[in-house]
């Protein structure tokens, strides 16, 4: 139902087996990109992966090690024959950052518009998906994102004939909110059943540990999460750039009744982050030290 691979799981600088934090989101024939550093575009080569299609592409913030690789990525799809418009959406400052990028990629023959967020939270809609960008806590403005596919409820038949709605309607109110008949409205709640539960998940990082995280974890079928560093002793650097603990990201994730959680944005001085793998499955077991192309199609869960 939703495609969804983390392309890279590294922060600050690409290592030669790490690509930078990047997220692809695939539903319904559409694609975003959540993030855009160095090397980008040759996370998406290195997975089989195309840049051709990717419709909108969301940014965090504007370091280097989220932002990099918009130049080639756009050169990239540049070269694919791309002609379709591309919409990038990101922190107040973006129309400047993006003159930036076209001074390097100067030959780009597709349209780019471009959306800043203006409020602390921002809610966009993507052919059924629901994007909401929320303000998080980092050294330089910042925004995480919160994803929702809403699940259409079920025809409800006896409910139907209780309201006596007639049948000439039923079809056309599970596609419209309302629907005059002979001079009577009658409204989707009479003939729906309960709401169903959507599928719901996020991806924060380049933040300490925010109430708007808390709120948006809450229920998530999958929360990928900020794993810089997982050594108690980098808990005062830590708090110092503003970046999360592996040991934060958990325990955000358990109180929320998270379902899985994936760690990304490891630092560079982080060799092998499986060393941390017991100590945080001890905080919450559902916890996956994540690597690059980690993969997962999230559906509707079971009635
Ligand atoms: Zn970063
Ligand atoms: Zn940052």
């Amino acid at each position: 139902m939703i495609d969804i691979c983390l392309l890279g799981t590294g922060g600050t600088v690409p290592l030669p087996n790490r690509f930078l934090t990047s997220l692809l989101v695939r539903w319904n024939g559409h694609e975003i990109l959540v993030d855009c550093g160095e090397g980008t575009q040759i996370a998406l080569n290195a997975k089989t992966l195309s840049c051709r299609h990717i419709d909108a592409i969301f940014l965090t913030h504007f370091h280097a090690d989220h932002t990099a690789g918009l130049p080639g990525l756009l050169l990239s799809m540049a070269k694919a024959d791309r002609t379709e418009p591309i919409t990038i959406y990101g922190p107040k400052g973006l129309e400047d950052l993006l003159k930036g990028v076209l001074l390097i990629a100067r030959y780009v023959p597709f349209e780019i518009k471009f959306v800043e967020y203006e409020q602390k939270e921002n809610i966009y809609e993507i052919d059924g998906l629901k994007i909401t960008s929320f303000s998080v806590r980092h050294s330089v403005p910042c925004f995480s994102f919160s994803f929702d596919y809403a699940r259409s409820p079920k025809f409800d038949r006896e409910k139907a004939e209780r309201n006596n709605v007639p049948m000439k309607a039923w079809g056309r109110l599970q596609k419209n909110d309302s629907v005059e008949i002979d001079g009577v409205t009658y409204t989707s709640d009479m003939v729906l059943a309960e709401e169903r539960k959507g599928i719901h998940f996020l991806y924060t990082t380049d933040t300490r540990p925010t109430e708007s995280i808390r709120k948006y974890a809450q229920d998530a079928d999958l929360m990928i999460a900020e794993g810089m560093y997982g050594d108690e002793e980098k808990k005062e650097k830590s708090k110092l750039n503003k970046h999360m603990m592996m040991q934060e990201s958990a325990e955000i994730a358990k109180n929320a009744n998270v379902k899985q959680l994936w760690f990304t944005h490891y630092s560079p001085s982080m060799h092998d982050p499986w060393i941390y793998e017991e100590m945080v499955q001890q905080l919450f077991p559902q916890a996956v030290i994540s690597k690059d192309g980690e993969r997962i199609d999230l559906s509707f869960s079971e009635e």
